[in-house]
């Protein structure tokens, strides 16, 4: 808690939400075919460094699940896991098709609900936040998560820096003859509030509609502020990047399984296509320690996406 003007109270709160997108969704971002690589480094090997490193730092944490991957038990008891330590367990979608928000509003609706039950069955407990994957959204996709009942998404990345290198890269791929699988969102999105709002039609208006927690970008510049920069910066560079966002009463950290693993952890050829897997991995824990330290020196609290939206979606997200 800190003080805030007119002796009000004002909480700041920041939550750490991990993707688990496994190994394989990088081979179809790259547009590669990977072999002698352990498809499952993400859960087997990342899970439980994230697991040692929230315990340590006492930070829950978000973890979206690609309710696919949970077919292996090792998945959903490393999930399960994750659950009963008290971090939340939220929905990926079912396949993470790139592709999603260009099929059909039944199958998307099947995408949802089939990762709900799934995650559900693996932990005991239905999710009740989304995140697109990609970061690709579209009205129909919210129309689909207000049917199933989601409480929150977080799918919105309003960041320019993200966008217009994945557009270039995606050209150059296809200009190789490696088309990527990956796919860009409407431009407009990079009007979308950077912080938490009702959506409206189009999603990237407020409205009254499902609550959505961007991700964190800077002010005015709009810099991401998510695993892959704050690892490529290093714990000085993670430092000044999060400093940018102090005095938000809310800030969404996006990371990836991915960013807590290295060249060690049997990756092979993905090395050449993620060069931030050149960074040991202890090192990208020393990120996350001064990031979780700076912002705790600054009065923020960690929690999870579910507890922070509970507590937004009580505010009515007042822009
Ligand atoms: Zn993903």
């Amino acid at each position: 808690m800190t003080g805030g003007v007119n002796g009000t109270i004002v909480e700041r709160t920041c939550a750490i939400s991990v993707d688990l997108d496994e190994i394989p969704n990088y081979g179809a971002i790259h547009g590669v075919q990977l072999c002698d690589v352990d498809e499952h480094a993400v859960y087997d090997r990342g899970l439980p460094r994230l697991e040692a490193w929230a315990r340590q730092s006492d930070v829950p944490l978000t973890l979206f699940a690609v309710g696919s991957d949970l077919k292996r038990p090792a998945a959903a008891e490393g999930l399960s896991r994750m659950a009963t330590a008290g971090h939340e367990i939220a929905n990926h979608s079912f396949d993470h098709f790139y592709d999603l928000t260009r099929r059909s509003p039944s199958e998307m609706h099947e995408q949802v609900a089939k990762a709900n039950e799934a995650i559900a069955q693996a932990t005991g407990a239905p999710p009740v936040g989304f995140r697109a994957p990609g970061y690709v959204t579209t009205d129909a996709l919210y129309e689909v998560l207000d049917e199933v009942g989601v409480r929150y998404s977080s799918s919105v990345f309003p960041c320019p820096w993200y966008y217009a290198p994945k557009a270039a890269l995606i050209g150059l791929k296809a200009l190789r003859g490696r088309p990527s699988r990956s796919l860009i969102d409407d431009p407009r999105v990079l009007s979308a509030p950077a912080e938490p709002y009702r959506i409206g039609k189009p999603y990237y208006r407020r409205g009254t509609g499902v609550l959505e927690l961007p991700m964190a970008v800077t002010p005015w510049l709009r810099l991401p502020v998510i695993g892959t920069s704050l690892v490529a910066g290093g714990p000085a560079g993670a430092e000044w990047l999060v400093r940018r966002l102090i005095g938000r009463k809310f800030i969404n950290l996006e990371l990836h399984g991915i960013d807590v693993l290295d060249a060690s952890d049997e990756l092979g050829a993905l090395g050449r296509h993620q060069p931030d897997l050149r960074i040991p991995a202890s090192r990208k824990l020393q990120v996350l320690d001064r990031v979780v330290y700076t912002l705790r020196e600054a009065g923020y609290s960690f929690r999870t996406l579910a507890e922070a939206a509970q507590r937004l979606g009580d505010d009515d997200v007042s822009p």
